[in-house]
């Protein structure tokens, strides 16, 4: 591992200036996917500018009802806060489906959203990446590309985003909270914060050089509506998703009043079904609607060589999710689990 320099802030201004002081440095919040990356000289910061030590470790319920999540609060701890498990379900099952007891204890908010895709040749300094070191090439599109993106990939990038949570926070209608010193404070829609591939893949969010992920805000819950998280993976636990999805539903007189759907493995970013969406807003959800609404939206995937099949898993996820929301919103009993 290449040496750096470490400093520990105790402001939001302080590690602010410290990083406009060493350009070349990084923001460490629990470590546990930078430290990784740094010890495969994947990432080489000259400094580590801890954030730890920073006054941003609450949950708090804002007077409108919405709760404010700041960036330093650990996985775990967020997934066990009563109002997070009472309403916003599919985001403490998302976390809980993340990783292991042990890194949701240290991994924090901020961190799990700016988490690098687990593409292994991003992971392998010594094979060409696009994302690593930009106009180098894709080694993945050829290459083993089992768990890589069916929908929104470009030529340069197929690479997936690896963050349950963010999955969750795109179907909640979450916000972003960024600061940095020259700016103030700014807020970003969490649907809106990481990007496609496109000809950057470098870079993965909105982000600018310098911001501080702050807080993530999740506006109020509609009390009527229900949300859940699916995750299929190659392990029960430990693994990361080969397909996810985050649902939130609203039924008014039998017809659909909201719903938000969201992917995760699919792509380089958290996947909003808009089009699935837009086709069961205010129609009976009948299964013959669900099916031909997830299906519309799966009609824009471009599945490679070896990564057809998450096309399906992704359809049954989504089918029985929604399921399981009209049958849990209208009191009837949930269906039998099937296998994804
Ligand atoms: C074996 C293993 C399995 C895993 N499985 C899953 C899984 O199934 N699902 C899942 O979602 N995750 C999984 N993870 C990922 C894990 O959740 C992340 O490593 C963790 O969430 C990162 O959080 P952190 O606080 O440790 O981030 P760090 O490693 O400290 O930071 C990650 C990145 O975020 C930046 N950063 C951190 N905080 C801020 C901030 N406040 N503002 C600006 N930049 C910031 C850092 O500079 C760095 O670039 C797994 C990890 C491991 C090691
Ligand atoms: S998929 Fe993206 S991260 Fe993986 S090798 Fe290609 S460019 Fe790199």
């Amino acid at each position: 591992m290449k040496p750096f320099t470490y400093v520990r802030p105790t402001s939001l201004r302080e590690a602010a200036a410290a990083h406009a002081r060493h350009p070349g440095s990084r923001y460490l919040g629990g470590g546990t996917n930078l430290v990784d990356l740094m010890k495969r000289d994947v990432e080489t910061p000259d400094t580590l500018i801890d954030l730890t030590r920073l006054p941003l470790h609450a949950i708090e319920e804002l007077p409108t009802g919405a709760l404010r999540v700041q960036a330093a609060v650990p996985n775990t701890d967020l997934a066990a806060h009563p109002l997070v498990r009472t309403r916003y379900p599919a985001l403490s099952q998302a976390l809980l489906a993340g990783a292991s007891g042990q890194l949701r204890n240290i991994a924090t908010t901020g961190g799990n959203l700016l988490q690098r895709t687990r593409c292994p040749y991003f992971q392998d300094p010594s094979k060409p990446c696009n994302k690593r070191e930009p106009g180098t090439g894709c080694s993945a599109r050829d290459g083993v590309h089992r768990d890589h993106a069916v929908l929104g990939q470009s030529d340069h990038c197929i690479a997936t985003h690896p963050s349950d949570m963010a999955v969750a926070l795109a179907a909640l209608d979450a916000t972003i909270e960024l600061y940095d010193a020259e700016h103030g404070t700014r807020q970003v829609a969490a649907t809106a914060f990481h990007r496609l591939p496109g000809d950057h893949p470098e870079q993965d969010t909105v982000i600018r050089p310098g911001e501080i992920l702050t807080a993530v805000l999740l506006p109020p819950a509609a009390p009527a509506a229900a949300s859940l998280y699916r995750k299929a993976r190659d392990r029960a636990s430990y693994a990361f998703a080969l397909a996810s999805v985050a649902a939130v539903l609203e039924l008014r007189d039998g017809r659909v009043h909201h719903l938000a759907l969201a992917f995760g493995g699919l792509a380089h970013r958290p996947w909003r079904a808009t089009t699935a969406e837009a086709r069961l807003t205010g129609a009976r959800p009948t299964e013959r609607a669900l099916r031909e609404a997830v299906d519309a939206e799966l009609a824009a995937a471009r599945p490679l060589r070896d990564n057809a099949f998450k096309v399906d898993l992704a359809r049954n996820l989504a089918h029985d999710a929604l399921t399981t929301l009209i049958r849990t919103t209208t009191g009837d009993p949930p269906p039998t689990p099937r296998r994804p």
